[in-house]
């Protein structure tokens, strides 16, 4: 394979020393023009003279120009080097025994950045794992890294969804895993992200340790992750709701494939509409919106949503209650979104603590020259 070079502009050759994996258009030297969108392409310092990294070209005149794959180095091989970041991301979970444990066969593989592999996000349920391309680079190079994940994973029965475009080896009609000992069905083909969230695992389990015999609401409740480890964790009634009746069909599914049905219930419902007639005896809340700040520009209204939707719960809450909320959009600081929290008690007469700061699971790994790759983010709040 013949891969393009380009030189970095008189100045820039320190972009790169952070390790932050984008190289923006302003970096490229003019004489070395950019080549097709998702070519691979060996970075030379301004002068070249220096091997400064490989990377995956953007759309032509895109801000973000080039993502890089590796740094310091001009790989010759794309295959190989699937297959060695792709060995690497493996090992690192089961590391932490994600891929052995017998009681959690859903996990994230590969997370884009935090994998040095930007652009690529990989989710493993059980014998089933599904691809997210988010760049071109990644959808010219799926057929490498469907053989490196099957290289890796080195499992015969191993079927692979590529989003938007299919299976590779059998298809499996429904995909289940398991969470924490939780049966679980992910909806790979039409449901949201890859089909679950797996990046919830570690506060759903907190949610269940805390369950025990309470009334729990678990709103914009996707298929019922929080629901059914509440369930499991002994909560005496649990409430799902989620704007999505897909969604919620799929959490009474969940119920009652777990056996737990006489506990659980769903409403089809907008949350902020819910929230005015909240019962007052929800002793365990969980907020799990979506993304409110898609973008910089629109985090001042974020702010005001994330303020509005914990004031209507912490208003009906009662004493002694626990709060479990969340942010997942990239954009809101883990300070901002606590301040917004801060003032929806203050909004409401109520006295909270903050017990506990939450953040993203060892499967999404966040690297040192990539904070941006830090998006969810969440509090335990106990109600006075
Ligand atoms: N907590 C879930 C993931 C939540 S994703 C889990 O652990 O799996 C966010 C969910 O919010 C989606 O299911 C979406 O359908 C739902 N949603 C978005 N806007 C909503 C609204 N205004 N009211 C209720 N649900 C909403």
């Amino acid at each position: 394979m013949k891969i393009a070079s380009v030189r970095l502009a008189p100045g820039r050759d320190q972009a790169l020393s952070r390790r932050h994996p984008w190289i923006f258009s302003g970096a490229l030297h003019r004489a070395t023009p950019l080549p097709l969108e998702g070519s691979w392409v060996h970075v030379f310092s301004s002068d070249g003279t220096q091997t400064l990294a490989t990377a995956h070209a953007q759309a032509t005149g895109a801000n973000i120009a080039l993502k890089v794959l590796a740094f310091g180095e001009h790989v010759a091989d794309p295959g190989s080097f699937y297959e060695e970041r792709i060995r690497r991301a493996v090992a690192y979970r089961r590391n932490w025994g994600l891929g052995l444990a017998p009681h959690t066969t859903g996990f994230r593989l590969v997370f884009g950045e935090g994998d040095g592999l930007p652009g690529l996000v990989v989710d493993q349920y059980g014998t089933a794992v599904v691809v997210q391309c988010h760049t071109e680079g990644m959808r010219k190079d799926v057929p490498l890294v469907v053989s490196a994940l099957r290289a890796a994973l080195e499992n015969p029965e191993l079927s692979v969804f590529v989003q938007d475009q299919g299976w590779d080896g059998t298809p499996q009609s429904s995909v289940h895993f398991l969470e924490n000992g939780i049966a679980y069905t992910s909806d790979v083909e039409a449901g949201q992200k890859t089909g679950f969230f797996l990046d919830q695992r570690d506060h759903r389990a907190h949610v269940g340790r805390l369950s025990e015999g309470k009334k729990v609401v678990n709103l914009f409740s996707y298929t019922g992750g929080f629901s059914l480890a509440a369930l499991q964790g002994g909560a005496r009634e649990v409430l799902s709701v989620d704007s999505s009746a897909r969604a919620c069909a799929l959490a009474e599914t969940h119920a009652a494939q777990n056996g737990w049905t006489d506990r659980h219930r769903s409403v089809v419902s907008d949350a902020f509409d819910y929230l005015k007639e909240l019962p007052t005896d929800a002793e365990l809340v969980v907020l799990d919106p979506p993304a409110f700040a898609k973008r910089k520009s629109s985090s001042h209204n974020a702010m005001m949503a994330y303020k509005r939707l914990n004031a209507m719960a912490l208003e009906r809450m009662p004493s002694g209650g626990l709060l479990f909320t969340f942010s997942c959009s990239q954009n809101v600081p883990v300070a901002q979104f606590t301040d917004a929290v801060r003032a929806a008690a203050y909004e409401v007469g109520r006295e909270i603590r903050l017990v506990e700061t939450l953040g993203q699971p060892v499967d999404h790994p966040v690297v040192a020259g990539f904070p941006e790759g830090a998006y969810l983010k969440g509090l335990l709040v106990s109600v006075d």
